[in-house]
């Protein structure tokens, strides 16, 4: 059965066939812009309300939330259909409101050091379950005093092996939520035929390429889909994207201590930054620990380091503050709790 984001206004319509045709956009504008439950819409009679409320169900069930405890960083996890669990993080900064969203459960990248890529994949999440988790993040920011401005696909899950469900999400949350495409941003860890496509479509999204490595050497053993997508492969999607959206690309790059944090390694980043038609901005993110993975993130005054050594080669970088490290919700994490859940519910 579709969930509540699943149906297209078409859909909608047809499901509504039989009651007035502004019923249509009174239920859509509810869900939408209101961010209403469908039992909520008192601007519908009562039967129609109960009648929604059962043939659009909810996509996702909380199974857990937690928070830090200033209450910047809230963490949701949620149960599917199936039984398939994933992972929303709504962040407050001083100006601004973000949701990060997984867009598949699992993920198949299978990219050594990060914990949901060490829980293997399990399935694409639709549409409407990815569109589901910005309204309730938006919902819950608006019951703050908090406006939701920015979404960021960088849960669980690489948007582009999912580009069929995602992309129509990122329209939705366009058109319908009203958040801007200069606020939307998809993260790849580099799927060329996903850039390539993302590049002749008519929203500008943000595009961010979990780089990690930037010689192939290193790339084909952090990242192993570098051995399909070699580097010159993706810098020159990049470039081409670049050129088309005209804008600014970032490389997210978790620092994993004596790995990737040499000097070796800022000069061959630097060079890559600077080799695209707009220099992209670099995302330091110091690696989490995560259970699988024994290598340690770098340590902070390496971090220190390894930002200033971009600046000087020219390359502007910026330190991703770990938001929500004390609940697992800082990049690589999602999902470590989950698997850790799924095998003690396995054993009992
Ligand atoms: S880093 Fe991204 S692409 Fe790689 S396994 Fe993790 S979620 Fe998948």
């Amino acid at each position: 059965m579709p969930t509540r984001y699943d149906l297209d206004r078409d859909a909608l319509a047809a499901l509504l066939a039989g009651e007035p045709r502004y019923r249509v956009d009174q239920v859509w504008d509810g869900l939408h812009r209101q961010l209403a439950e469908p039992a909520d819409l008192t601007t519908l009679p009562k039967v129609l309300r109960a009648r929604l409320d059962e043939e659009l169900p909810a996509a996702l069930h909380p199974v857990a939330e937690s928070a830090t405890r200033d209450g910047s960083t809230v963490k949701w996890l949620f149960g599917l259909d199936g039984g398939a669990r994933v992972e929303t993080v709504l962040m407050h900064y001083r100006d601004r409101t973000t949701v990060c969203v997984s867009t598949q459960a699992g993920c198949a990248m299978g990219c050594g050091f990060c914990a949901t890529g060490q829980a293997g994949f399990q399935r694409n999440l639709t549409t409407g379950e990815i569109v589901e988790q910005v309204v309730l993040a938006s919902r819950r920011a608006r019951d703050g005093g908090r406006r939701l401005g920015n979404v960021v696909f960088m849960g669980m899950g690489e948007p582009l092996a999912n580009y069929d469900r995602v992309w129509p999400a990122v329209v939705r949350i366009h058109e319908d939520l009203g958040l801007s495409a200069r606020h939307l941003t998809l993260s790849t860890v580099g799927l060329v035929p996903g850039i390539r496509r993302l590049a002749a479509e008519e929203l500008p999204v943000n595009l961010a390429v979990s780089l990690h490595a930037a010689n192939d050497d290193l790339r084909n053993e952090l990242v192993p889909i570098n051995k399909r997508y070699p580097l010159t492969v993706l810098m020159g999607a990049c470039a081409d994207y670049l050129r088309a959206k005209g804008r600014r690309l970032s490389f997210e790059w978790a620092l994993i201590d004596g790995t990737n944090d040499r000097l070796s390694d800022a000069r061959e980043l630097a060079e890559l930054a600077r080799s695209l038609p707009l220099p992209a901005h670099v995302n330091l993110i110091p690696l989490n620990p995560t259970p699988g993975y024994r290598t340690r993130g770098t340590h902070p005054d390496g971090v220190k380091l390894f930002r200033q050594r971009l600046e000087d080669l020219g390359v502007n970088a910026t330190v991703r503050r770990n938001r929500g490290v004390d609940i697992d919700a800082a990049c690589g994490q999602l999902a470590a709790r989950v698997e850790l859940g799924r095998k003690q519910d396995q054993r009992r």
